[in-house]
């Protein structure tokens, strides 16, 4: 250490400089809080997921002139696995199944780390091996005492993290984005919940009322063709009635899964009421949509279902089809003609598809 200087003038220019460096480090800090506060504005304003994940790893680096960010979410019921493919996202966070990853990073401290370069192998777990990030901040993200993910900012410098400083910043980000995570992921559960039938996962009949209009205007505007099928389990009282009620509940469920995985994107299924479910096909001819609704048929017919004692049953489903155009000057007759030609299907024996014979004749003519 140097001893301070003797001569009366050297000390002032010595305290000036001083002075002059805590007012640098004072408006340091002071735009480094502004910017933190304008992030947490930002932060607890977001409307979408893709737009709290864009905050957190893109905007951030930029403002903060980061070189990395990454953003682990814990997902153990794979429902932002199922959620994100369907978002466009720059960059997306890492979904993790279980604890472990997390645990690797923060022990059972569950505060913020500064990591430097002597950290190496620390600095790959979080930003993956042979990363250029040689010092990091590792946030964890904490709700009501639980462990849902961590955020990590890299730099290459390897003293922009330094493990003596303080992080009081960081830990308060740190609050403030895991409130934000949750209140995201609630929304988007409650959008999810909204729209799908708790029992079998296909949509649900208010979000089906709604999209449907929408789907039928659309292939009238646009001339194209719109399938509509009415499926009907068979005999399904005789299976509540035979093996019980979550007997069929699980018969449910897993027709609901056929139906959802033999369609493609762009297609509409939904649980109509009770073991009725209704598909729309836009841009489906009669003979496309004839072969989906045998396709269904089929694997329903073949499918050994599962029961929730182990055992398995059978089941079948009848299938009423029918077509725009002909005829259907609105969605509700559309509906109306399925549904007739599912009677017939019915009274014709089960176990069959029937296609609306006014609408697949002015089909077959046009
Ligand atoms: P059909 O071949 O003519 O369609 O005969 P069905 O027995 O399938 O038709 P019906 O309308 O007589 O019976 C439908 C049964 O579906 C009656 C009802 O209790 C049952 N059901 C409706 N919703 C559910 C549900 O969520 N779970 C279970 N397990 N059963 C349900
Ligand atoms: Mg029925
Ligand atoms: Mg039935």
């Amino acid at each position: 250490m140097s001893s301070p200087p003797t001569d009366p003038q050297a000390q002032v220019q010595e305290l000036r400089r001083q002075l002059q460096s805590l007012l640098e480090a004072a408006t340091a800090n002071e735009r480094k809080l502004d910017r933190f506060d304008a992030l947490e504005r930002r932060l607890m304003a977001v409307g979408s997921m893709e737009e709290l994940v864009h905050l957190l790893l893109i905007d951030c680096c930029a403002d903060f002139g980061l070189d990395a960010a990454e953003l682990w979410l814990l997902d153990p019921e794979e429902e932002l696995r199922r959620a994100l493919p369907a978002l466009p996202m720059v960059k997306a966070p890492r979904l993790l199944d279980h604890h472990g990853p997390l645990k690797d990073l923060f022990g059972a401290a569950r505060s913020t780390r500064l990591v430097g370069p002597a950290d190496a192998p620390l600095l790959a777990k979080a930003f993956g091996e042979g990363t250029p990030v040689r010092s990091a901040a590792l946030l964890p993200l904490i709700r009501q005492g639980l462990l849902i993910g961590s955020l990590h900012f890299g730099a290459h410098d390897p003293e922009r993290y330094d493990a003596a400083s303080g992080t009081k910043f960081l830990d308060r980000l740190a609050a403030i984005a895991a409130i934000a995570i949750e209140s995201m992921l609630n929304r988007e559960r409650l959008r999810r919940a909204g729209m799908t039938d708790g029992l079998t996962g296909v949509h649900n009949r208010r979000y089906f009322d709604h999209r449907s209009l929408i789907e039928f205007s659309q292939a009238v505007r646009h001339r194209y063709p719109l399938a509509c099928l009415f499926l009907d389990i068979d005999h399904f009282k005789a299976i509540n009635d035979g093996h019980g009620h979550p007997t069929g509940d699980e018969v449910l469920r897993q027709v609901g899964g056929l139906i959802q995985r033999s369609l493609r994107t762009g297609d509409l299924a939904a649980r109509y009421g009770g073991e009725e479910f209704v598909v729309l096909l836009p841009r489906t001819d009669l003979a496309g949509a004839c072969e989906v609704a045998e396709r269904i048929r089929l694997m329903v017919q073949d499918a050994p279902f599962v029961t929730p004692e182990g055992g398995t049953v059978n089941a079948t489903l009848s299938a009423g089809l029918a077509m725009l155009p002909a005829g259907a000057t609105s969605f509700a007759e559309l509906l109306n003609a399925a549904d007739r030609a599912l009677y017939d299907a019915k009274r014709a024996g089960r176990n069959r598809t029937v296609a609306d014979s006014l609408g697949a004749a002015q089909a077959a003519d046009s």
